[in-house]
């Protein structure tokens, strides 16, 4: 039999129990069609980058389910994925790339591709390795990539289908362009920095009149595209002018002065120009009056031919030039300082270009629909719950969702143009002839897919959607999707949109949203702040049950997540609490064997029907919190009970029977308890309940029937005929007892070893207060002690000390326990009154009148008295520290 460590190495230990679960193929669940599985599908990790808590907590909260769900013996999937990433990833092999001194284009599509495939392997690698360390239970042989030959497949399916179906369709649209990354990028990838700036009055002179409108812009170079001058039909000032055209300097071109109701007369000067192809709003009000469209950049950001003289130019450099035109024109009125919010790429910080630009579209309405029913009517639930409304606020006011990329990395939209009649080839196959003229000159649509519209299918793709497979048919839709509250839009939305549109079903029937992680003053954990926790060094240093434990105990749905080393440490102490209090029972169980079956014994003394009956009375918790996915509240009933009932209360009762062997012994119940709850908290703390209890297994009789694992263990069930409510009242009132008597020991400093008399005046309980006398004597170190009835109310003598307890009384008579208090209080008066003498003497010593008429004999005596009471203040202090010292943790 295998010794149990002293001090618990998680490192040694973690390693040996995930190849184990592997190797037994436990990840993988068996198709049962007779009963109703539990599936997860892990939301794809990004192949950029490292593991960072996010990822922990995600992967901690879903195995906590998982584990959990499989315990209680239902056929659970959870399916490990990827994610291409877009963009994200584009980057970073671009940053590696410059590094290098190269640029994708030098390379071309193909080598780029291939260096990025390289990169996402090598990724996808170590985010499955990260993944093993935290235990996560996920099925390995399940496992996806978005840009996987069945989700790549499930993504040009769903395009075909929304094209044929009229909700796809090719447009000119406002969108957030990027002219370093050269791509269109979504509204999440926009970061929007506050930044202060200039806002620039501009005249521009009336064509048929003397005098001239002022508009006011921040961006001075655009007016290059303008197609009109916008006032506000209520503003008077401008009343006359509505119908009459001005004509831009420098380029000399003629626009009209129109009006529209959505001019806030409150900017600038009232009068906008209007730039359709680079403005959203100026977009808009061009739709509305049928204005042209004037693009005047290049994709990267340099003016085009649209610019007149200043083609060529880098946009920031013509707007230089452009300032220094119009004021020779003296053409500027004056320049303004504006603060104003800048989007900034997400991926490399340049600054956005809105921009028009030819993209295709998915019209969103008549998803968002179908969307919206499905949690109006309950078939999806968001947990938790105040997050429903946040999502119909958004999903009713929903707009098109541009899909392009001008990227190379991701899944390329199956359209094909043709070279000769000019019309689309949409098709799920690559063709090779047009479908409409037959002509062999077609040519891909270079662009590739928004990475959201693969993540939006990946519930029904994963699972081998659109064909008809045994684990689409088995395991969709999917049980719980667990995210973050901040992609609830982005992704959550979308896959219920796209699950509904694709397979007439929704894609889960719950959502479960955690919150962010903080550090632990609350602050947003940030490098520039150095508050950032690494889970790889948290795992070297604490283990991973510690990391998961402190990441989820205590923590409600949606809420933020304080963590920091103080939660890692307690984590990391209860942990070695457990292994403490397993390894004492383990050594008990080598000297006293247990019979066979001994554990399921019906447990005979209070104590025990007490710690069986509280037991049970945490399960039922567990099983509801559980059942509600109040996970951290869950975790924190199984904290209290292991750490203060189980070992603070009844191991060290128990310890009084082990030591007298003629008792009841408690060791069957002791294994029992300690059994269970090692599976009750197996879903938060894996690796070490494993360890633990296979030490126990090894030990019991009935070892041959037990599972091979902790993890398929089934998960402790509530028994009604373990709730003792009679025992509880008697040990409640034992514990409280104790913990006072405890207190005034504390209180009156009376030394360990020191016996007290104590009365207890029981009342209703007496009889079950006598059985339990022999446990309030050793834990609260009192005898004589005297059980009696109910108190007489006799006036009780002044050096009784009277404790009014819940149901009981305890009387403490003071005699015995004041001579530490007094002897402390003797020391303090003693030293108190010295230091007063001392004080006279340096006083006198220190007065010149004195020391220059005192004959020397008498300072040499005055000298020497101090000498003495110093000594004796230094004895003094010494025995009071002992005092203390030794009446400590009493
Ligand atoms: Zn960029
Ligand atoms: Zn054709």
């Amino acid at each position: 039999m295998s010794e149990i460590p002293r001090a618990y190495e998680p490192g040694k230990i973690e390693k040996k129990w995930y190849d184990f679960w592997l190797k037994q193929n436990y990840f993988t669940p068996e198709i049962d069609r007779k009963k109703k599985p539990f599936v997860i599908i892990m939301p794809p990790t990004n192949v950029t980058g490292e593991l960072h808590l996010g990822h922990a907590l995600t992967a901690t909260l879903e195995d906590v389910m998982v584990r959990w769900h499989r315990m209680r013996g239902e056929p659970t999937l959870w399916l490990p994925g990827t994610d291409h990433a877009g963009i994200a990833t584009q980057v970073v092999v671009e940053r590696q790339l410059a590094k290098q001194g190269q640029t994708k284009d030098e390379i071309g599509r193909e080598k780029f591709t291939s260096l990025t495939w390289e990169w996402a392997n090598k990724s996808r690698e170590n985010i499955r390795h990260q993944h093993q360390l935290l235990g996560a239970s996920c099925d390995w042989a399940r496992e996806k990539f978005t840009l996987d030959e069945g989700p790549n497949k499930a993504v040009r399916t769903a395009f075909v289908r929304l094209y044929d179906r009229g909700l796809i369709y090719r447009g000119e649209r406002m969108i957030n362009w990027c002219p370093r990354c050269q791509t269109a990028i979504s509204d999440l990838e926009v970061e929007h920095e506050d930044i202060v700036g200039h806002l620039y009055y501009v005249h521009y002179p009336l064509t048929e009149s003397k005098g001239f409108v002022t508009v006011a812009t921040t961006r001075p170079e655009t007016f290059l595209g303008d197609t009109a001058v916008a006032v506000n039909p209520a503003d008077k000032r401008y009343k006359n002018l509505i119908g009459k055209s001005v004509t831009l300097p420098i380029i000399d071109k003629e626009i009209p002065i129109i009006a529209d109701d959505a001019v806030d007369t409150s900017f600038g000067t009232g009068a906008l120009k209007i730039t359709p192809a680079h403005d959203p709003t100026d977009f808009e009000v061009a739709h509305r009056h049928n204005l042209p469209m004037v693009a005047i950049m290049n994709p990267d950001a340099t003016m085009n031919e649209n610019a007149g003289p200043y083609k060529g130019l880098e946009r920031f450099a013509c707007r230089d030039k452009v300032l220094a035109d119009l004021q020779d024109k003296k053409l500027l009125e004056k320049i303004e300082p504006y603060s104003h919010s800048v989007g900034h790429c997400g991926r490399c910080q340049t600054m956005i270009e809105p921009k028009v630009s030819l993209q295709w579209f998915v019209r969103t309405q008549p998803l968002a629909k179908a969307a919206i029913e499905a949690i109006k009517d309950g078939r999806v639930i968001i947990i938790p719950e105040r997050f429903t409304k946040i999502y119909f606020d958004w999903m009713e006011n929903v707009r098109d969702w541009c899909i392009s990329r001008q990227l190379w990395w991701g899944h390329r939209i199956p359209v094909w143009y043709c070279h000769d009649c000019g019309k689309l080839t949409v098709s799920v196959d690559e063709p090779s002839t047009c479908i409409h003229c037959g002509s062999k000159q077609i040519i891909q649509d270079p662009d590739v897919l928004d990475t959201w519209f693969s993540s939006a299918l990946w519930p029904h793709s994963t699972l081998g959607w659109p064909e008809d497979t045994d684990d689409f048919r088995h395991f969709y839709p999917g049980s719980v999707m667990e995210t973050g509250y901040d992609i609830l839009f982005f992704w959550v939305a979308r896959m219920i949109m796209m699950g509904l549109e694709d397979t007439g079903k929704i894609p889960f029937h719950t959502v479960y949203l955690h919150g962010l992680i903080r550090d632990e003053s609350g602050e947003k954990m940030s490098k520039l702040r150095g508050n950032v926790v690494n889970p790889v060094e948290a795992i070297n240093k604490y283990g991973v049950d510690a990391l998961r434990f402190a990441l989820t105990t205590g923590t409600a749905p949606g809420n933020d997540i304080n963590l920091g080393k103080s939660k890692l440490e307690s984590s990391r102490n209860f942990v070695n609490k457990l292994w403490n209090a397993t390894r004492f029972i383990l050594q008990s169980l080598d000297t006293e064997k247990l019979e066979s079956k001994s554990i399921e014994l019906q447990p005979q003394k209070i104590e025990d029907q007490w710690i069986d009956s509280q037991f049970n009375k945490l399960v039922q918790n567990v099983t509801g919190l559980m059942e509600e996915f109040q996970f951290g509240e869950a975790e924190q009933q199984i904290y209290d009970f292991i750490w203060s009932k189980f070992c603070d209360w009844y191991i060290e009762i128990a310890k009084i029977r082990l030591r007298n062997q003629l008792t009841l012994s408690p060791l069957p119940l002791l294994v029992n308890i300690l059994e269970k709850s090692l599976r009750l908290l197996h879903p938060f703390m894996p690796f070490v309940t494993e360890e633990l209890w296979q030490s126990l297994k090894e030990r019991l009789p009935d070892k041959d029937q037990m599972p091979t694992s902790i993890m398929i263990a089934a998960y402790p069930m509530v028994s009604d005929k373990a709730f003792a409510p009679e025992a509880e009242r008697v040990m409640d009132s034992v514990i409280e007892i104790i913990r006072s008597i405890r207190n005034v020991r504390a209180q009156y400093k009376t030394k360990l070893t020191k016996w007290i008399e104590a009365r207890v005046y029981a009342d209703e309980l007496l009889s079950g207060l006598v059985t339990q006398a022999n446990i309030i004597e050793t834990l609260a170190k009192v005898h004589p002690l005297t059980i009696l009835g109910r108190q007489k109310r006799e006036p009780t003598k002044d050096e009784d000390l009277v404790l009014v307890l819940k149901e009981t009384e305890v009387v403490i008579p003071l005699a015995g326990m004041l001579d530490r208090l007094a002897e402390e209080q003797r020391l303090m008066k003693e030293s108190k009154e010295i230091n007063e003498i001392i004080a006279q003497l340096e006083a006198r010593l220190r007065d010149n009148a004195f020391l220059s008429k005192a004959p020397s004999p008498v300072i040499e005596r005055e000298k020497q008295k101090l000498t003495k009471l110093e000594d004796r203040l230094n004895r003094l202090h010494h025995e009071l520290s002992q005092l203390n010292s030794s009446s400590a943790d009493s």
